[in-house]
């Protein structure tokens, strides 16, 4: 490929195809395939947009059958049936079983739209400027978001200073040598703190992005009531870890904790379309009509096949169930995988998981060989020092354990432990 368009005419700035430059065709359930055929197993899956894995066979029809019928696709926030549907379905099957009276607002949508949204209505409602958010946390590139994430590299993308919020410690910062929240509980209680009386705090309950660490659940029980007693918001962005990624619908149910506004999107289409939800405590619904827009708040194809997906995987608990065990084989696997290296730990929740190396290359190194091996791997954390392992939801245990096996011979060759290439085992 003497002239490649991508190097000619994209910009720099993208990242993913850097790493993997294969040109993906088709896709289907967890895998991939290239314009020439070659096939990838795939444990990112979108970043988490893909909780049910590429292209739903049932949700890939009702797309095709709506869009043969010339059902409205672009709505702003008109009324559509679509919407309606998506609106009593989520009702139905998500908020009501879990008694969470949620008011659902649709922001743009992206990740980090519902995050803006989230900032500006617990700065609205409470009147204070100011939000703490955690190190190493991640809620999304434009301006507000990026305020509230940790990442140096990515902060400094913003070219002018990221204010009325600061950093606290996420739960372990200190390896447990510091009582968890002393000094958060201190400067609320003492005047002279010169601390700022903070709208919200938002939290994700494992840190996607920023190297996969998992609050402890009674850690979270404990700043949700730190927070209620203060009179704080409680903001969990629920974007990469919600939709079932660490096992249940929200990831803080678990924690038993009602946050007060919560974000969602990557997976709630339920299909990699784009799709978004700020949902929130009714008596927070102090929005005048349009104060927070967008013109793309009404993907009707993804209202489509989202109501159809909590149909599918959440009126019960089949699902949840089926996959509690295959979370279970994978925590299996990877800890077994951590014995090849000293010092090598299993991170994360559910399927939200990864190894975190000591050596900070290792992890580049063990992506880079897992893809040699036909398995998309990515890595996380401040010096992607985390091999991050996302694979569908519905994946198969064949699936699952093959690319258990493949992240281990990828282990063993990026830290020289294996003779190649006898041990290449491609998923074919
Ligand atoms: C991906 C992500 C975002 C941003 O979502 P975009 O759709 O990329 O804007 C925000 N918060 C968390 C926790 C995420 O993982």
């Amino acid at each position: 490929m003497a002239t490649d368009i991508y190097e000619s005419r994209e910009s720099q700035v993208r990242s993913y195809s850097k790493n993997w430059p294969a040109s993906f065709e088709k896709a289907s359930g967890a895998y991939q395939y290239t314009e020439h055929g070659t096939r990838y197993l795939d444990f990112f899956s979108g970043a988490g947009a893909l909780n049910y894995g590429h292209n739903h066979p049932e949700l890939r029809d009702l797309i095709v059958d709506y869009v043969a019928n010339d059902g409205v696709t672009h709505s702003l926030d008109m009324k559509t049936p679509a919407k309606r549907r998506f609106l009593e379905t989520f009702e139905r099957i998500i908020l009501e079983p879990r008694n969470l009276d949620y008011k659902v607002m649709f922001p743009g949508p992206t990740g980090t739209n519902t995050v803006e949204a989230a900032l500006k209505l617990a700065r609205k409602v409470t009147g204070r400027q100011h939000i703490l958010s955690f190190t190493n946390a991640f809620h999304g590139m434009t301006l507000g978001a990026l305020s509230v994430t940790g990442n140096s590299m990515k902060r400094r993308g913003a070219g002018i200073p990221l204010t009325n919020s600061s950093k606290i410690p996420y739960d372990d910062y200190f390896d447990g040598d510091i009582p968890d929240f002393i000094w958060l509980e201190k400067v609320l209680e003492d005047s002279g703190s010169g601390v700022d009386k903070p709208a919200a705090v938002i939290v994700e309950t494992v840190q996607g992005e920023g190297g996969l660490n998992a609050a402890r659940l009674s850690w979270l029980k404990a700043l949700a009531d730190l927070l209620r007693r203060h009179q704080i918001l409680l903001i969990v962005d629920d974007v990469q870890a919600g939709c079932g990624r660490t096992g249940r619908f929200f990831s803080f149910e678990e924690a038993g904790i009602h946050p007060d506004i919560v974000c969602v999107s990557k997976s709630i289409s339920g299909y990699g379309l784009p799709m978004a939800l700020t949902l929130f405590r009714r008596e927070l619904d102090v929005w005048e009509g349009g104060e927070h827009n967008g013109t793309f708040r009404g993907n009707n194809l993804a209202f489509v096949t989202a109501a159809r997906a909590l149909e599918l995987f959440w009126s019960d608990d089949a699902f949840q169930n089926e996959l509690a065990g295959k979370i279970d084989e994978l925590a299996e696997g990877l800890a077994k995988i951590t014995e090849h290296v000293n010092g090598a730990t299993v991170r994360g929740r559910g399927f939200l998981t990864g190894i975190c190396f000591p050596d900070a290359d290792t992890a580049g190194k063990v992506a880079a060989e897992a893809y040699k091996r036909n398995l998309l791997l990515e890595t996380s954390g401040p010096k992607d020092e985390v091999i991050k392992i996302m694979p569908p939801l519905t994946i198969s245990s064949e699936d699952l354990h093959k690319g258990v096996a493949i992240i281990e011979d990828a282990v063993l060759a990026a830290t020289g432990q294996s003779d190649e290439p006898s041990r290449l085992r491609a998923p074919h």
